[in-house]
């Protein structure tokens, strides 16, 4: 069954808005032939529309339609003139702001003060940064012999396929979009099929910019579906993958045994923070919350472990829980909420069944742990005391508003030990007044990332992306812009 394109929905906040549902290729919106998917509202848990999902054949489409554009116009496009529109499409997405936050809010279930904000304003910021690097990107000439004229080109790879998480529905797509289309690849993205709509919205922007039909394409579908058959595409030179650990294995298998496509995998997290004993214990406390709380918990880079020094651990925990309290739960659409539902009926059972976990598993239930309201899946920031490396709520990601803080008792070594002692190594946190600490510490953490005396700090010109198994490859930075291309030698003899 197909249907048409254009629906109308209406936000809780009352307001009317169009949304697209089809495939977005060649820069016009087309049916997919996969099922129609139900689109759900997690505050409200009603359908707010069905959206079209991309089969195999769909994908084959898109990712011709990336190919002709790449090899037909887009690598013949001036590298300022990429910059140029970039920079159009940062100022389109500045106009519609509003609206592409309240979709992130009604689909994601985030707060459309924080989509706007944040997670939107990090959007055109990442646009135009990376807008900056497009005729910034060149090759050298290496010196060898006289009789020989060496340089190196930095080339685009061509098509790139995007599979991308619902946490951040836009941030996710600009992290690869940007620097992808600033390279000089054309670029095929599927979203989450739990939040496609803003991505839908963004599409329009693209055409409205003028990039040429085939360069940016979106599509939507199941992972098994849509995501495996992008993975496996020969024509696919690079695969950008956000999402779980277990999925980007099997994003590295299709790459394995289709064209061994050059891979950068951003994965999971079960980031650790490190408060010690000569911390400011209240800033502390609001930065570390901050680190979990932000974005429900559903953050890779979630501080979700606490490791504090047992001398400081009450006061801290309390400072901590006041934290956990004053966090505004509630309908994304009002302006003071911080934290609204999370996703998905899934990942609110997955939540529950951690906190259940959690207390079979000896930890304190210290604060927390119910669900808020009988609507709409609202879970309380949770905290849980008395935790070790030994229990689950330690070691797996739960992605959600539940932090596990255990305590220690030597020196920066023990602490970092600690916190080194898992599968994962996407960030961490240090909160010490003590200069060396913080150095020694930030040195020996097997971290991605580690933000000291504050959590979450994200900034366009800094690479962020995981160690072990939360992943390689650097998003956001010059290090991003690098993942896109590919380096060629021209060696010439000119004197024989
Ligand atoms: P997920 O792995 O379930 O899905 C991610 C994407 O992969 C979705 O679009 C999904 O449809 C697709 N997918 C599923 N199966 C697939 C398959 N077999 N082949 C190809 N694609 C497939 O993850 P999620 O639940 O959407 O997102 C949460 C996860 O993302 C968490 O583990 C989180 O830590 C991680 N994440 C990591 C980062 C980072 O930068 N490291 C950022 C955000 C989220």
């Amino acid at each position: 069954m197909t249907q048409s394109d254009i629906q109308t929905i209406v936000t809780q906040s009352g307001k009317e808005l169009k949304v697209h549902t089809q495939l977005f290729i060649n820069n016009e919106f087309v049916p997919g032939n996969g099922p129609l998917i139900e689109d759900i509202n997690p505050s409200t848990e009603e359908v707010i529309c069905k959206v079209h999902s991309a089969t195999e054949e769909d994908v084959n489409t898109a990712v011709e339609a990336a190919h002709t554009a790449y090899k037909k116009v887009w690598s013949k496009v001036a590298p300022a003139e990429r910059g140029v529109l970039l920079n159009k499409l940062a100022d389109l997405m500045e106009r519609d702001q509003e609206e592409l936050a309240m979709l992130e809010a009604i689909d994601n279930g985030k707060a459309v003060s924080v989509a706007r904000d944040e997670d939107i304003a990090g959007c055109i910021g990442c646009y135009r940064y990376f807008a900056g690097w497009a005729d910034k990107i060149h090759g050298k000439v290496i010196d060898t012999a006289p009789e020989q004229h060496i340089y190196t080109r930095h080339e685009a790879l061509g098509v790139v396929g995007a599979i991308i998480p619902w946490n951040y529905p836009l941030m996710m797509g600009a992290w690869k979009f940007a620097p992808a289309l600033a390279a000089g690849n054309a670029v095929v993205m599927k979203t989450s099929e739990l939040t496609p709509l803003s991505a839908y919205k963004f599409a329009t922007l693209i055409k409205e910019a003028g990039f040429p039909p085939g360069v940016v394409n979106i599509i939507t579908g199941y992972g098994h579906i849509t995501g495996s058959a992008l993975a496996a595409h020969p024509r696919v030179s690079k695969m950008a993958f956000t999402g779980s650990t277990g999925t980007g294995r099997k994003v590295m298998e299709a790459s394995s045994t289709s064209n061994l496509k050059k891979l950068q995998l951003e994965l999971g997290g079960k980031s650790a923070q490190l408060v010690f004993a000569d911390a400011d214990l209240k800033h502390a406390a609001q930065q570390a919350a901050a680190g979990i709380y932000n974005n429900h918990g559903q953050n890779c880079n979630a501080g979700s472990r606490i490791f504090v020094h047992e001398s400081v651990a009450k006061e801290f925990i309390d400072l901590f829980t006041e934290q956990a309290k004053a966090v505004k739960v509630g309908c994304p659409f009002k302006e003071d909420t911080f934290q609204g539902p999370q996703v998905s009926k899934a990942q609110f059972d997955k939540i529950m069944e951690y906190i259940k976990i959690g207390q079979d598993e000896g930890a304190t239930l210290h604060f927390g742990g119910k669900r808020v309201g009988d609507k709409g899946y609202f879970i309380q920031p949770t905290v849980f005391t008395n935790c070790n490396n030994n229990m689950r709520l330690m070691r797996e990601e739960i992605f959600g508003p539940v932090v596990a803080i255990g305590t220690f008792s030597g020196g920066w070594e023990e602490a970092v030990e600690l916190a080194n002692d898992s599968d994962y190594g996407l960030a961490a946190g240090v909160y010490t007044s003590d200069h060396s600490t913080a150095i020694k510490a930030s040195n020996a953490l097997l971290a991605g990332s580690v933000w000291v005396n504050c959590y979450d700090l994200f900034n366009n010109s800094v690479p962020f992306g995981g160690y072990k198994q939360s992943g390689f490859g650097k998003e956001l930075g010059k290090y991003a812009l690098l993942e896109y291309l590919q380096v060629k030698s021209v060696i010439t003899l000119i004197d024989w």
